[in-house]
């Protein structure tokens, strides 16, 4: 007995010993000390943005009309505030409003790089309701505020602003480098970016890597780190929305059968909320423990460190938040339930219709034989839901060379934060462009908070001007380290 007691004590020991020294060596994955000479932007660059907002170039639907007006006026607006880059680069024009530069490097046996935004957005919703006007783009001192600040007019101010910037002072890169900016993201980017993307595939472009919008520099959002965490997407969810439909005789509601077009469609829902696809720590999120973990406090990274040991906490603090839960699994939601007209009518038809957002590793077809399996009733029709559908993309690698240009430049502009990769929750344009690079990663130099976060796509978007000009320090330094 004592023997036994003496073996238990000494293997807790040797475990404790291994866990210490596991976390001891979990290495930062953090750039440290590389300084640049950034230079500093005149006001040109605030004044452009408040500019940039004043068009309304807003997407509604995907058959509502365009404002060519606005569109217009801001393919001018452009053209003519960044007179180096309309003259020293190409630019190509697709479905009258996306635009295409390509600046021409010196090394034709370097692959080019691409750097991504859009120039849409969403509309103000009640304009009553903002602060500032929306399409104001009032600068108050401190802030430009309007509807783009944020999403995407920033990234795309910013991208030219530093290009025009380095013609300025001669600087001609290395690599090609292109400019893309679709008119249409926000309604699925199929007409700006998608068209950009097959041309630039007949053409047998590949690229060493793309940077679209996406992630960004966060506040206070990563449990348990205190420092602003610069997030990049090294992989996008898929997309897909699947009706149910059940149809079934109905009748009075004084004598209902055991079963009827209602029941049956509330039983699939059910069974799909409850039956969902297993969890699975993917790339992403994976580079994300990586990264995340060496700069947590002692007990976070002991856990991370080991992951063999503890992969069940892991996984539990993840499915603990709904936006933990979408970090690690293809999320099942239902969106939208109709069935009735009159409370003592049975139904004849019951409708519901699921949005999934599919995990790297599955496919819409995989989650289609899913919800077959689960859903168990014949009776009960699946059909796709008339919306957007797309496949999660492939994971982006950490190490790539790409990766590494803009993990250097943040160092560079963004001293005080943690990198770190990981998965994308939402959509963005360079989902067309997966035929063109391995290496897309996911991020624009914007800095928010969960407040601010409300602000896109919501009231009161604003960008704070000294955040600006680092933006466009950012881009300014990528172009120059990717080089
Ligand atoms: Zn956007």
């Amino acid at each position: 007995m004592k023997k036994i007691l003496h073996l238990l004590i000494w293997l807790i020991a040797m475990l404790f010993i291994v866990i210490v020294v596991k976390t001891l060596v979990f290495r930062s994955h953090q750039v440290r000390n590389v300084k640049a000479e950034i230079p500093d932007f005149s006001n040109d660059c605030v004044v452009h943005l408040s500019e940039a907002v004043r068009f309304k170039t807003v997407s509604y639907t995907t058959d509502s009309p365009v404002d060519t007006f606005a569109f217009d006026g801001y393919k001018n607006f452009i053209q003519k505030s960044y007179p180096l880059v309309a003259s020293k680069l190409t630019m190509e024009v697709f479905n009258n409003f996306s635009l295409l530069y390509t600046w021409k490097g010196k090394n034709p046996s370097l692959k080019p790089m691409i750097l991504m935004a859009h120039l849409d957005v969403v509309p103000p919703g009640d304009t009553a309701a903002w602060e500032k006007r929306p399409f104001s783009g009032e600068n108050d001192g401190n802030y430009v505020w309007g509807r783009g600040t944020l999403d995407d007019k920033a990234a795309m101010i910013s991208i030219l602003e530093s290009v025009e910037k380095l013609l300025g002072e001669g600087y001609v890169p290395e690599r090609t480098i292109y400019l893309s900016f679709g008119h249409d993201e926000e309604i699925s980017g199929r007409r700006g970016a998608g068209t950009i993307a097959s041309t630039l595939k007949e053409r047998g472009i590949h690229a060493e890597y793309i940077l679209d919008e996406g992630m960004a520099v966060t506040k206070g959002m990563v449990p348990m780190i205190k420092k602003p965490v610069a997030l990049i997407g090294t992989a996008e969810k898929g997309y897909l929305s699947v009706k149910l439909t059940a149809e079934m005789a109905g009748g009075h509601s004084s004598t209902p059968e055991k079963e009827s077009a209602l029941i049956l469609i509330n039983r699939a829902v059910y069974r799909l909320v409850n039956y969902q696809m297993k969890p699975r720590v993917t790339g992403p999120v994976n580079d994300f423990i990586n990264y995340i973990g060496p700069e947590m406090p002692f007990y976070a990274k002991a856990i991370f460190a080991n992951k063999w040991l503890f992969k069940g906490i892991i996984m539990n603090i993840y499915k603990s938040s709904g936006s933990g839960n979408a970090l690690v699994r293809t999320t099942t939601a239902p969106t939208i339930i109709q069935s009735g007209v009159k409370d003592n009518i049975i139904p004849t038809k019951a409708e519901a219709v699921i949005n999934f957002r599919i995990l790297p590793g599955e496919t819409t077809g995989d989650i289609l034989v899913h919800i077959e399996k689960v859903v168990a009733d014949p009776r009960v029709k699946i059909s796709p839901f008339d919306s957007e559908k797309s496949e999660a993309t492939i994971s982006s690698p950490a190490n790539a060379p790409g990766f590494q240009f803009i993990l250097k430049s943040l160092g560079q502009t963004f001293p005080e934060a943690v990198i770190s990769p990981t998965m994308m929750l939402g959509s963005s344009d360079s989902k067309h462009f997966t035929a063109i690079s391995d290496n897309i990663y996911r991020f624009a130099p914007i800095v928010v908070n969960s407040e601010d976060m409300a602000r896109i796509h919501g009231l009161n978007e604003r960008t704070l001007i000294s955040d600006f000009k680092r933006g466009i320090g950012f881009y300014y330094q990528l172009i120059r380290n990717s080089n």
